[in-house]
Protein backbone atom coordinates (compact mmCIF):
# COMPACT_ATOMS: atom_id res chain seq x y z
CA UNK A 1 0.00 0.00 0.00
CA UNK A 2 0.96 3.37 -0.41
CA UNK A 3 2.45 5.69 2.30
CA UNK A 4 0.38 8.61 3.06
CA UNK A 5 1.29 11.67 0.38
CA UNK A 6 4.13 14.26 0.57
CA UNK A 7 1.96 16.69 2.09
CA UNK A 8 0.51 14.94 4.85
CA UNK A 9 1.47 16.05 7.97
CA UNK A 10 2.73 14.30 10.59
CA UNK A 11 1.78 14.43 14.12
CA UNK A 12 3.67 12.13 16.85
CA UNK A 13 1.69 11.18 19.46
CA UNK A 14 4.03 10.85 22.58
CA UNK A 15 2.28 8.80 24.64
CA UNK A 16 -1.25 7.93 23.80
CA UNK A 17 -4.17 9.93 22.56
CA UNK A 18 -7.57 8.58 23.34
CA UNK A 19 -10.08 7.80 20.05
CA UNK A 20 -12.00 10.63 20.52
CA UNK A 21 -8.79 12.78 19.17
CA UNK A 22 -7.02 10.10 17.54
CA UNK A 23 -8.95 9.48 14.92
CA UNK A 24 -9.32 13.12 13.90
CA UNK A 25 -6.03 13.43 13.90
CA UNK A 26 -5.63 10.09 11.67
CA UNK A 27 -8.05 11.15 9.37
CA UNK A 28 -5.73 14.27 8.33
CA UNK A 29 -2.30 12.88 9.36
CA UNK A 30 0.18 10.62 9.60
CA UNK A 31 0.58 9.28 13.12
CA UNK A 32 3.48 8.13 14.62
CA UNK A 33 3.26 6.93 18.56
CA UNK A 34 5.69 6.48 21.06
CA UNK A 35 2.98 4.64 23.46
CA UNK A 36 2.88 4.54 27.11
CA UNK A 37 6.58 3.42 27.83
CA UNK A 38 8.10 5.52 25.26
CA UNK A 39 11.44 7.00 26.44
CA UNK A 40 12.49 10.11 25.45
CA UNK A 41 15.81 8.73 22.98
CA UNK A 42 12.63 6.74 21.21
CA UNK A 43 10.66 9.86 21.36
CA UNK A 44 13.95 11.61 19.43
CA UNK A 45 14.03 9.08 17.43
CA UNK A 46 10.17 9.30 15.97
CA UNK A 47 9.82 12.73 15.95
CA UNK A 48 12.20 14.18 12.95
CA UNK A 49 9.89 16.06 10.16
CA UNK A 50 6.45 16.04 12.21
CA UNK A 51 4.63 18.67 12.29
CA UNK A 52 2.94 18.10 15.55
CA UNK A 53 4.08 16.74 18.99
CA UNK A 54 0.83 15.41 21.25
CA UNK A 55 2.38 15.74 24.86
CA UNK A 56 1.32 14.59 28.42
CA UNK A 57 1.90 15.97 31.75
CA UNK A 58 4.29 12.91 31.73
CA UNK A 59 6.27 13.96 28.74
CA UNK A 60 9.10 16.39 28.77
CA UNK A 61 9.44 18.20 26.11
CA UNK A 62 12.49 20.08 25.90
CA UNK A 63 15.39 21.69 23.33
CA UNK A 64 16.12 18.02 22.35
CA UNK A 65 13.12 17.04 21.80
CA UNK A 66 12.43 20.07 19.84
CA UNK A 67 15.49 19.97 17.49
CA UNK A 68 15.25 16.08 16.76
CA UNK A 69 11.63 17.40 15.09
CA UNK A 70 13.03 20.45 12.88
CA UNK A 71 11.62 23.01 10.90
CA UNK A 72 8.26 21.28 10.24
CA UNK A 73 7.38 21.60 13.50
CA UNK A 74 4.79 23.75 14.44
CA UNK A 75 3.18 23.30 17.64
CA UNK A 76 3.47 21.23 20.84
CA UNK A 77 -0.16 20.31 21.97
CA UNK A 78 -0.64 18.88 25.61
CA UNK A 79 -2.77 16.34 26.51
CA UNK A 80 -3.04 18.34 29.94
CA UNK A 81 -4.07 21.50 31.41
CA UNK A 82 -0.69 22.14 33.64
CA UNK A 83 2.25 22.11 30.94
CA UNK A 84 5.39 22.74 33.36
CA UNK A 85 6.83 19.41 31.27
CA UNK A 86 7.27 21.58 28.44
CA UNK A 87 10.03 24.07 27.63
CA UNK A 88 7.87 27.27 26.29
CA UNK A 89 10.98 29.80 26.29
CA UNK A 90 12.61 27.13 23.70
CA UNK A 91 8.88 26.52 21.93
CA UNK A 92 8.59 30.67 21.63
CA UNK A 93 12.22 30.89 20.00
CA UNK A 94 11.56 28.50 17.07
CA UNK A 95 7.62 29.60 16.46
CA UNK A 96 6.19 26.53 17.95
CA UNK A 97 2.83 27.05 19.20
CA UNK A 98 2.19 25.30 22.42
CA UNK A 99 -1.49 24.39 23.14
CA UNK A 100 -3.21 22.67 26.26
CA UNK A 101 -6.40 21.54 27.58
CA UNK A 102 -8.38 23.97 30.19
CA UNK A 103 -11.95 24.06 31.79
CA UNK A 104 -12.91 20.49 30.12
CA UNK A 105 -11.41 18.56 32.86
CA UNK A 106 -12.22 21.18 35.83
CA UNK A 107 -14.80 19.45 37.24
CA UNK A 108 -13.17 15.56 36.96
CA UNK A 109 -10.09 17.49 39.14
CA UNK A 110 -12.24 19.30 41.81
CA UNK A 111 -14.40 16.41 42.18
CA UNK A 112 -10.89 13.99 42.68
CA UNK A 113 -9.65 16.68 44.97
CA UNK A 114 -12.96 16.57 47.14
CA UNK A 115 -12.53 12.65 47.37
CA UNK A 116 -8.95 13.13 48.91
CA UNK A 117 -10.37 15.64 51.10
CA UNK A 118 -13.02 12.96 52.29
CA UNK A 119 -10.60 10.04 52.32
CA UNK A 120 -7.96 11.58 54.29
CA UNK A 121 -10.35 13.42 56.63
CA UNK A 122 -12.06 10.15 57.28
CA UNK A 123 -9.00 8.02 56.90
CA UNK A 124 -11.24 5.50 54.88
CA UNK A 125 -7.96 4.26 53.40
CA UNK A 126 -6.60 2.97 56.42
CA UNK A 127 -9.85 1.96 57.56
CA UNK A 128 -10.71 -0.39 54.41
CA UNK A 129 -7.12 -1.57 54.86
CA UNK A 130 -7.47 -2.75 58.48
CA UNK A 131 -10.75 -4.79 57.34
CA UNK A 132 -9.30 -5.99 54.55
CA UNK A 133 -6.73 -7.65 56.41
CA UNK A 134 -8.95 -8.79 59.16
CA UNK A 135 -7.90 -6.11 61.72
CA UNK A 136 -11.46 -5.10 62.35
CA UNK A 137 -12.54 -6.48 65.76
CA UNK A 138 -15.21 -4.82 66.16
CA UNK A 139 -17.03 -0.95 66.46
CA UNK A 140 -14.56 0.70 68.53
CA UNK A 141 -15.58 3.89 69.55
CA UNK A 142 -11.92 5.55 69.96
CA UNK A 143 -10.77 4.10 66.34
CA UNK A 144 -9.83 5.83 62.89
CA UNK A 145 -10.90 8.92 64.66
CA UNK A 146 -11.17 11.74 61.28
CA UNK A 147 -11.62 15.15 60.85
CA UNK A 148 -15.44 16.40 60.51
CA UNK A 149 -15.90 18.84 57.49
CA UNK A 150 -18.85 20.59 58.47
CA UNK A 151 -18.08 24.17 59.79
CA UNK A 152 -13.93 23.13 59.11
CA UNK A 153 -11.94 26.25 57.42
CA UNK A 154 -10.97 25.80 54.12
CA UNK A 155 -7.69 27.28 52.47
CA UNK A 156 -7.22 26.71 48.66
CA UNK A 157 -4.02 27.80 47.24
CA UNK A 158 -4.44 28.71 44.11
CA UNK A 159 -7.87 29.91 43.00
CA UNK A 160 -8.12 29.17 39.32
CA UNK A 161 -10.49 27.50 37.47
CA UNK A 162 -10.14 24.25 39.43
CA UNK A 163 -9.55 25.60 43.20
CA UNK A 164 -12.43 27.83 42.50
CA UNK A 165 -14.68 24.83 41.53
CA UNK A 166 -13.05 23.00 44.62
CA UNK A 167 -14.13 26.13 46.77
CA UNK A 168 -17.76 25.86 45.47
CA UNK A 169 -18.04 22.25 45.86
CA UNK A 170 -17.00 22.48 49.51
CA UNK A 171 -19.05 25.84 50.32
CA UNK A 172 -22.48 24.33 51.97
CA UNK A 173 -19.98 22.30 54.08
CA UNK A 174 -17.46 24.90 54.84
CA UNK A 175 -16.93 27.56 57.41
CA UNK A 176 -14.27 30.17 56.46
CA UNK A 177 -13.07 29.55 52.88
CA UNK A 178 -9.50 31.20 52.69
CA UNK A 179 -8.01 31.66 49.69
CA UNK A 180 -3.96 32.67 48.65
CA UNK A 181 -3.70 34.12 45.46
CA UNK A 182 -1.06 36.70 43.32
CA UNK A 183 -4.34 38.76 42.80
CA UNK A 184 -7.39 39.34 44.59
CA UNK A 185 -10.76 38.02 42.95
CA UNK A 186 -13.35 39.85 43.64
CA UNK A 187 -15.92 37.72 42.08
CA UNK A 188 -15.46 34.89 43.94
CA UNK A 189 -15.25 36.81 47.52
CA UNK A 190 -18.23 37.63 46.22
CA UNK A 191 -20.29 34.55 45.35
CA UNK A 192 -18.26 31.83 47.47
CA UNK A 193 -17.66 34.01 50.32
CA UNK A 194 -14.22 33.29 50.15
CA UNK A 195 -11.23 35.42 52.07
CA UNK A 196 -7.77 36.00 50.44
CA UNK A 197 -5.17 35.71 52.96
CA UNK A 198 -1.27 35.29 52.75
CA UNK A 199 -0.23 31.46 52.66
CA UNK A 200 1.06 31.92 56.25
CA UNK A 201 -2.05 32.91 57.96
CA UNK A 202 -4.10 30.44 55.35
CA UNK A 203 -2.09 27.19 57.06
CA UNK A 204 -2.38 28.63 60.45
CA UNK A 205 -5.98 28.87 60.27
CA UNK A 206 -7.38 26.22 58.36
CA UNK A 207 -8.30 22.74 58.90
CA UNK A 208 -8.02 21.86 54.76
CA UNK A 209 -5.45 23.41 52.95
CA UNK A 210 -6.12 22.10 48.86
CA UNK A 211 -3.21 22.68 46.55
CA UNK A 212 -4.18 24.19 43.04
CA UNK A 213 -1.68 26.60 41.74
CA UNK A 214 0.63 25.19 38.94
CA UNK A 215 4.11 23.94 38.99
CA UNK A 216 6.50 26.85 38.63
CA UNK A 217 9.94 27.96 40.18
CA UNK A 218 7.39 30.04 42.59
CA UNK A 219 5.55 27.35 43.45
CA UNK A 220 7.96 24.65 43.75
CA UNK A 221 8.28 23.29 47.56
CA UNK A 222 5.75 25.92 48.41
CA UNK A 223 4.91 23.47 51.13
CA UNK A 224 7.97 22.80 53.09
CA UNK A 225 9.11 21.73 56.67
CA UNK A 226 8.12 25.10 57.95
CA UNK A 227 4.95 25.77 56.29
CA UNK A 228 4.16 21.87 57.41
CA UNK A 229 4.60 23.36 60.90
CA UNK A 230 2.50 26.10 61.18
CA UNK A 231 -0.28 23.90 60.06
CA UNK A 232 -2.59 22.61 62.50
CA UNK A 233 -2.58 18.88 64.46
CA UNK A 234 -5.30 17.73 63.09
CA UNK A 235 -5.20 19.85 59.61
CA UNK A 236 -5.42 17.87 56.53
CA UNK A 237 -3.08 18.82 52.88
CA UNK A 238 -4.69 18.12 49.11
CA UNK A 239 -2.51 17.89 46.71
CA UNK A 240 -4.03 17.51 43.65
CA UNK A 241 -2.04 19.80 41.05
CA UNK A 242 1.50 19.32 40.76
CA UNK A 243 4.36 17.28 43.21
CA UNK A 244 6.97 19.83 43.27
CA UNK A 245 4.76 22.02 45.69
CA UNK A 246 5.09 19.49 48.09
CA UNK A 247 7.99 18.83 49.53
CA UNK A 248 7.85 15.16 50.13
CA UNK A 249 10.11 14.18 52.68
CA UNK A 250 8.93 17.11 54.92
CA UNK A 251 5.07 15.85 54.34
CA UNK A 252 6.35 12.39 55.12
CA UNK A 253 7.91 13.28 58.66
CA UNK A 254 5.10 15.57 59.14
CA UNK A 255 2.55 12.80 59.19
CA UNK A 256 5.38 10.66 61.07
CA UNK A 257 5.23 13.21 63.92
CA UNK A 258 1.48 13.87 64.16
CA UNK A 259 2.12 17.84 62.64
CA UNK A 260 -0.62 17.31 60.61
CA UNK A 261 -3.56 14.79 60.55
CA UNK A 262 -3.56 13.54 57.34
CA UNK A 263 -3.09 14.35 53.50
CA UNK A 264 -4.19 13.02 50.19
CA UNK A 265 -2.09 13.38 47.05
CA UNK A 266 -3.27 12.44 43.39
CA UNK A 267 0.80 13.97 42.31
CA UNK A 268 4.56 13.47 42.49
CA UNK A 269 7.71 15.39 41.65
CA UNK A 270 9.01 12.24 39.85
CA UNK A 271 5.90 10.68 38.26
CA UNK A 272 5.87 7.74 38.19
CA UNK A 273 8.28 6.77 41.44
CA UNK A 274 6.32 7.57 44.54
CA UNK A 275 8.55 8.30 47.34
CA UNK A 276 9.44 5.91 49.23
CA UNK A 277 8.56 7.80 52.25
CA UNK A 278 5.21 8.79 51.47
CA UNK A 279 4.11 5.02 50.95
CA UNK A 280 5.54 4.70 54.33
CA UNK A 281 3.79 7.40 55.86
CA UNK A 282 0.84 6.98 58.22
CA UNK A 283 -2.51 8.67 57.63
CA UNK A 284 -2.00 9.30 53.88
CA UNK A 285 -3.84 8.80 50.76
CA UNK A 286 -1.87 8.15 47.61
CA UNK A 287 -3.95 7.92 44.23
CA UNK A 288 -2.07 7.78 40.86
CA UNK A 289 -2.62 11.07 39.23
CA UNK A 290 -6.34 10.22 38.03
CA UNK A 291 -7.33 13.76 38.71
CA UNK A 292 -8.64 14.37 34.81
CA UNK A 293 -9.84 10.54 34.58
CA UNK A 294 -13.18 10.41 34.19
CA UNK A 295 -14.67 9.06 30.42
CA UNK A 296 -16.25 12.83 30.05
CA UNK A 297 -13.04 15.00 30.74
CA UNK A 298 -10.50 12.57 29.04
CA UNK A 299 -12.67 12.60 25.91
CA UNK A 300 -13.15 15.87 25.97
CA UNK A 301 -9.27 16.22 26.24
CA UNK A 302 -8.67 13.93 23.49
CA UNK A 303 -10.77 15.57 21.44
CA UNK A 304 -9.70 19.53 22.16
CA UNK A 305 -5.97 18.17 21.35
CA UNK A 306 -7.12 17.65 18.15
CA UNK A 307 -8.80 20.68 17.97
CA UNK A 308 -6.07 22.80 18.26
CA UNK A 309 -3.59 20.40 16.38
CA UNK A 310 -5.60 21.34 13.17
CA UNK A 311 -6.22 24.63 13.28
CA UNK A 312 -2.85 25.65 13.83
CA UNK A 313 -2.11 22.46 10.56
CA UNK A 314 -4.55 24.77 9.14
CA UNK A 315 -3.07 28.12 9.35
CA UNK A 316 -5.82 29.33 11.63
CA UNK A 317 -5.66 30.20 15.24
CA UNK A 318 -5.54 27.48 18.13
CA UNK A 319 -8.42 27.66 20.57
CA UNK A 320 -5.99 27.27 23.51
CA UNK A 321 -2.68 28.41 23.29
CA UNK A 322 -0.41 29.28 25.75
CA UNK A 323 2.54 30.45 23.39
P1 LIG B 1 -5.53 27.91 36.40
O1 LIG B 1 -6.96 28.23 36.07
O2 LIG B 1 -4.45 28.60 35.64
O3 LIG B 1 -5.36 28.15 37.96
C1 LIG B 1 -4.15 28.19 38.58
C2 LIG B 1 -4.21 29.33 39.58
O4 LIG B 1 -3.01 29.30 40.35
C3 LIG B 1 -4.31 30.69 38.93
O5 LIG B 1 -5.52 31.27 39.34
C4 LIG B 1 -3.13 31.45 39.50
O6 LIG B 1 -3.59 32.65 40.04
C5 LIG B 1 -2.71 30.63 40.69
N1 LIG B 1 -1.30 30.79 41.03
C6 LIG B 1 -0.22 30.80 40.24
N2 LIG B 1 0.89 30.95 40.96
C7 LIG B 1 0.50 31.04 42.25
C8 LIG B 1 1.18 31.24 43.46
N3 LIG B 1 2.50 31.37 43.51
N4 LIG B 1 0.44 31.27 44.60
C9 LIG B 1 -0.89 31.15 44.58
N5 LIG B 1 -1.59 30.99 43.44
C10 LIG B 1 -0.89 30.95 42.30
O7 LIG B 1 -5.26 26.36 36.23
P2 LIG B 1 -6.27 25.15 36.53
O8 LIG B 1 -6.94 24.75 35.29
O9 LIG B 1 -7.08 25.49 37.71
O10 LIG B 1 -5.19 24.02 36.91
C11 LIG B 1 -4.37 24.17 38.04
C12 LIG B 1 -3.30 23.12 38.08
O11 LIG B 1 -3.86 21.87 38.43
C13 LIG B 1 -2.60 22.86 36.74
O12 LIG B 1 -1.52 23.77 36.55
C14 LIG B 1 -2.12 21.45 36.86
O13 LIG B 1 -0.79 21.42 37.30
C15 LIG B 1 -3.01 20.84 37.94
N6 LIG B 1 -3.89 19.77 37.41
C16 LIG B 1 -3.76 18.52 37.91
C17 LIG B 1 -4.60 17.52 37.46
C18 LIG B 1 -4.52 16.11 38.00
O14 LIG B 1 -4.78 15.18 37.26
N7 LIG B 1 -4.19 15.92 39.26
C19 LIG B 1 -5.57 17.79 36.48
C20 LIG B 1 -5.67 19.08 36.00
C21 LIG B 1 -4.82 20.07 36.47
P3 LIG B 1 -3.20 34.11 39.58
O15 LIG B 1 -2.36 33.98 38.33
O16 LIG B 1 -4.49 34.74 39.36
O17 LIG B 1 -2.48 34.59 40.75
Amino acid sequence: MAGPPQSTPSVLIARRLLPAGRERLAAECEIREGGLDAAPERLRELAPGVAAIVADPTVTVDGGLLDAAGERLQVVANFAVGYDGIDLESCRRRGVAVTNTPDVLTNATAELALALTLAAARRTTDAEADLRAGRWTGWDPGAHLGLELSGATFAVVGLGRIGRRYAELVRPAAGEILYVARRPKPDAERELRATRVKLEDALRRAHVVSLHAPATPETRNMIGSAELAAMRPEAVLINTARGSLVDSAALAAALREGGIASAGLDVYEDEPAVPAELLEAPRCVLLPHIGSATRRARDAMASMVADNVLAVLRGEEPPNRVV
